[in-house]
């Protein structure tokens, strides 16, 4: 029997009850964790699901997930659209790394690949130019 824990209204479960993203997820949905059974209609946790991993292609799915994971990062918005009526990016289009000591500021786009190396820096490997 598979214990995992919820936010009500949401479709993730968290193997552990102290994820950091389970706080996060509490806020937006305002919603009680509470403790499940059968994880039947949930998808894991990207943060808490798999210790082991340490790839992941960023997606609209996972993107807060993997904000809460890699902590030193915040939503990325796509360039302005020079012809719209507003002079104002709202569509975020992948999330942007902070810098590491001795290394620029890394943007991943929904598609890239963002790799955790052993000493606790991320890099990124951008998904194919003609794919996006
Ligand atoms: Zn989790």
């Amino acid at each position: 029997m598979t214990t995992a824990f919820a936010i009500r209204g949401t479709t993730k479960y968290h193997s552990v009850a102290d994820c950091p993203a389970l706080d996060s997820a509490r806020l937006n949905h305002r919603g009680a964790v509470f403790q499940i059974t059968d994880t039947a209609g949930h998808t894991p946790c990207t943060v808490c699901a798999s210790p082991d991993i340490t790839e992941w292609t960023v997606t609209r799915d996972n993107l807060v997930e993997l904000l809460e994971l890699i902590g030193q990062a915040k939503p990325h918005y796509a360039p302005r659209t020079p012809e719209g009526p507003y002079d104002l990016s709202v569509q975020i289009d992948g999330l942007t790394i902070w810098a590491h000591r001795g290394q620029p500021r890394t943007v991943a786009r929904f598609g890239d690949t963002i790799t955790r190396q052993t000493d606790g820096t991320w890099t990124v490997r951008h998904a194919e130019e003609t794919s996006r």
